[in-house]
């Protein structure tokens, strides 16, 4: 608050109270994310093409490498994480200041609007300013504690929530942005913005996932390009980004999310998994995250 301003009283009509507000919410949520490390922003520009999935599985292999890990869903129309964690009974605990507990499963800290919406199945109807609440809310208020890695998982598109978590999360921690596509030409066309929308920001870029590519016949061996090919490496080539993996179809990852286990999690021999493992390894070992 500026020096000359004189305070009357009235806080209701003055701006300057709106601005000291504002200070101290920006304040408390460095606070409240001082002991995090790295925050990943999972992003694309189309929905379906395995984000929550990726999110989902790199949460549950940091885990199981013994890093403390939170999962934050700011998928507020579709938060597939709930399910994907097998949460879907789960409740949140809060304090009477406010401080809410994230649920624990698969050794993550997990965070979504699907955890605090009374009935999963209904649908969620706000407005970009009740969104953009709600996400500095689980950013200033969730008790994180100490993290080695906040995986968050943004919905499809360019929108308020996106927006929110890539410009609040503090630059005091090492933030990236892994961006998942799938193989054909019209998902590179959409998922494009996604890395713009980066550039825009001057949000770092860890890299691109390349999502369903291909599919590897468990009885022959043989992999066929279901979606064709190409759109990590057209991407990688328009915006210098590190092609970090390409996970190819696997009727286990769709059965493993369906059934709240993230395939990372069973740490199947498949070459699916195999694959998730190299975008760990990526994600690891990106200078972006490095602290
Ligand atoms: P998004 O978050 O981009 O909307 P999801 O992660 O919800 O996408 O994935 C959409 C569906 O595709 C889910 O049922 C998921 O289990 C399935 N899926 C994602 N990746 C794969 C894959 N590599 N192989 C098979 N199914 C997959």
């Amino acid at each position: 608050m500026s020096e000359e301003h004189q305070c009357n009283g009235d806080c209701g009509h003055c701006s300057h109270a709106a601005e000291e507000r504002q200070r101290i919410s920006d304040c408390k949520l460095r606070q409240n994310l001082a002991g995090v490390k790295r925050a990943v922003v999972v992003l694309s520009g189309k929905g379906g093409v395995g984000k929550s999935t990726v999110a989902a599985n790199l949460a549950a292999a940091f885990a199981r490498a013994g890093k403390k890990t939170g999962l934050l869903d700011v998928d507020v129309h579709g938060p597939s994480v709930v399910e994907m964690f097998g949460l879907r009974d789960a409740a949140l605990e809060a304090t009477e200041d406010g401080t809410i507990f994230p649920v624990e499963a698969h050794g993550v800290k997990v965070m979504s609007v699907g955890l605090a919406v009374p009935d999963p199945d209904a649908a969620v109807v706000w407005r970009g300013p009740m969104k953009i609440g709600v996400i500095r809310q689980f950013l200033e208020q969730v008790a994180w504690g100490e993290l080695d890695w906040l995986v968050v998982d943004a919905p499809p598109g360019t929108g308020d929530e996106p927006l929110t978590v890539c410009q609040t999360l503090p630059e005091a921690m090492a933030r990236g942005a892994v961006v998942v596509t799938t193989p054909q030409r019209v998902a590179a066309a959409d998922v494009s913005r996604s890395l713009a929308f980066c550039d825009q920001l001057a949000f770092p870029v860890a890299g691109i996932v390349e999502n369903m590519a291909g599919f590897v016949c468990p009885h022959c061996g043989e992999r066929f390009d279901v979606f064709s090919a190409g759109a990590a490496d057209s991407l990688a080539a328009k915006y210098d980004a590190p092609v970090l993996g390409r996970i190819p179809l696997d009727p286990r990852v769709c059965a493993s999310g369906d059934a709240g286990e993230p395939f990372a999690a069973a740490a199947a021999d498949t070459p699916a998994a195999a694959a998730f493992a190299d975008v760990v390894a990526a994600v690891e070992a990106s200078p972006v995250f490095r602290t």
